[in-house]
C-alpha cells in the first residue's frame, strides 16, 4: 500500500521557470521524499538514488514490482562515476554520451558499489541517462544527488506525457508534482545494453536505434523482445514481461506484410471489422492521416494517431490516445501497423504491448 500524502503541484514552465519550486522539490528529494517532474521524453518519479527508504516509496507508489528496476538521471558527466565502474567502460561509451546526451538515449553499464540493489532490481548493471529538460537537469544538478526515476504512471498505464495525466495517477502517492506542461517526445527513451559486444537494444524509444548504429559504425541486436513479438528473457531485460500501456478495451494490431499499398490494406482491415461487427460489437479503429478518409461511410469511432510522413508525431500521440480508449464505451479497438523503421520500430512495440500482443497479420 502507499502512503496518502498531501501533493503539491508547481507549475514550472515551459516558458517561465520559477527556480524557488525547483527548490522545494529538491528539499523533497533531499529529504527522502517524491517528485514528479519532467522530462523529454515522459514524467519521470524520481528519488535520491542513495536513500533506499525513499527508492522503495516509487516501487509502492507506482504499485510496480520490485524486480523492475529504475533509470538513474544525471544532470552532469561527472554524476557518472557515482553511479557506473567507470573500470569497464570504453571510449566507445564516452563517443555516445557526447553525441546524444543530454537526450534520450539510456545505457545499460556496470553499477558502481555504492548503488543499492533496490534501484537496480538486484542487478549488477544500471540503466543511466541525463535527460534534455530544464527542470529535470535544474532538479538533478541542485539535490547533489543522481535522481533514480521510471515513469510517473501506474505501473501497467501508458507514461504520462501530459499534467492531467500525472496528477490522475499520482495525486496523494507522492510529495511534489512539477507540472511544465506536455512533454516533447511523448515516448519513452531508447535503452540499450551496452554491457554486451555487440550491444543489444532493450528497448526502442525516442531515438531511432539506426542513428546510434551509424554513430556507433556497429550493429546494435534488436531481439524479437524489443519489437514487441515476445516476452523478455528475465536476465537481459528484467521488468519488460509485465503487461504495459494496456486499455481494458480489447485492442487488436491489424499488420500488413508492407505498408506501400495502403488502399488495399485498408480494404482488409475493413473486410475484417465488418465479421467483427456482425456479433454486435461497437469498434473504434485507430488509423493514420493516410488512411482516415478509407474509413468512410463505417460506422465505427476513428481517431487519427498521426501521419505516416510524421512518426513523431505518432509517436507523441501514443500514449494519451491509448489512454483515452477505455472512456469511448466501446467493446474492441483496431490500430493499424507501421513500418518497422526509425520510430516505428517504437510505435510497433508500444502498440503490441498494449494490444496484449494480440496481432493480427492481414
Ligand atoms: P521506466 O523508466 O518506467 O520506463 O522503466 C525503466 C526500464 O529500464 C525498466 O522497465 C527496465 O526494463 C529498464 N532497466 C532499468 N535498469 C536496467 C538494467 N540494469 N538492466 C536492464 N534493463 C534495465
Ligand atoms: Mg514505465
Amino acid at each position: 500500500m502507499h502512503r496518502i500524502l498531501n501533493t503539491k503541484v508547481f507549475k514550472v514552465g515551459p516558458d517561465h521557470i520559477e527556480i524557488r519550486f525547483i527548490e522545494e522539490a529538491v528539499k523533497v528529494i533531499r529529504d527522502g521524499g517524491l517528485v514528479v517532474f519532467p522530462t523529454e521524453t515522459v514524467y519521470g518519479l524520481g528519488a535520491d538514488t542513495f536513500n533506499r527508504g525513499a527508492i522503495v516509496k516509487i516501487f509502492e507508489a507506482k504499485g510496480r514490482p520490485l524486480d523492475n528496476p529504475l533509470i538513474i538521471h544525471i544532470a552532469s558527466t561527472d554524476q557518472l562515476e557515482e553511479v557506473v565502474d567507470l573500470k569497464f567502460v570504453k571510449l566507445d561509451v564516452y563517443r555516445l554520451m557526447e553525441k546524444f546526451w543530454p537526450g534520450p538515449l539510456t545505457f545499460i553499464l556496470p553499477k558502481a558499489q555504492h548503488v543499492p540493489y533496490e534501484v537496480t532490481a538486484g542487478k549488477n548493471t544500471v540503466a543511466v541517462r541525463m535527460p534534455a529538460h530544464p527542470v529535470a537537469l535544474k532538479l538533478i544538478e541542485l539535490s547533489r544527488t543522481p535522481i533514480a526515476a521510471p515513469s510517473a504512471n501506474l505501473s501497467g498505464k501508458p507514461s504520462p506525457t501530459l499534467p492531467e495525466h500525472v496528477i490522475k495517477d499520482m495525486m496523494g502517492r507522492v510529495d511534489v508534482i512539477l507540472d511544465s506542461g506536455e512533454t516533447l517526445y511523448g515516448v519513452e527513451s531508447t535503452i540499450i545494453d551496452l554491457t554486451r559486444d555487440p550491444p543489444i537494444l532493450l528497448r526502442p524509444g525516442a531515438v531511432p536505434v539506426e542513428e546510434v548504429e551509424k554513430y556507433l559504425q556497429k550493429k546494435i541486436v534488436v531481439p524479437d523482445f524489443a519489437r514487441g513479438i515476445a516476452e523478455a528473457p528475465e536476465p537481459l531485460s528484467p521488468g519488460m514481461k509485465y503487461r504495459h500501456y494496456a486499455p481494458n478495451t480489447p485492442l487488436i494490431v491489424l499488420e500488413a506484410e508492407d505498408y506501400s499499398n495502403l488502399q488495399g490494406y485498408v480494404e482488409k482491415i475493413l473486410e475484417y471489422i465488418s465479421v467483427l461487427k456482425s456479433s454486435g460489437k461497437k469498434i473504434l479503429v485507430l488509423a493514420s492521416r493516410e488512411t482516415e478518409n478509407l474509413y468512410r461511410g463505417l460506422d465505427a469511432n476513428v481517431l487519427v494517431l498521426g501521419s505516416r510522413k510524421n512518426l513523431f508525431e505518432i509517436a507523441k500521440n501514443l500514449f494519451p490516445i491509448l489512454r483515452s480508449i477505455d472512456e469511448l464505451g466501446v467493446d474492441l479497438a483496431v490500430v493499424e501497423g507501421f513500418e518497422e523503421r526509425g520510430l516505428g520500430l517504437t510505435i510497433m512495440n508500444r502498440l503490441r504491448k498494449a494490444s496484449g500482443y494480440n496481432i493480427v497479420k492481414i
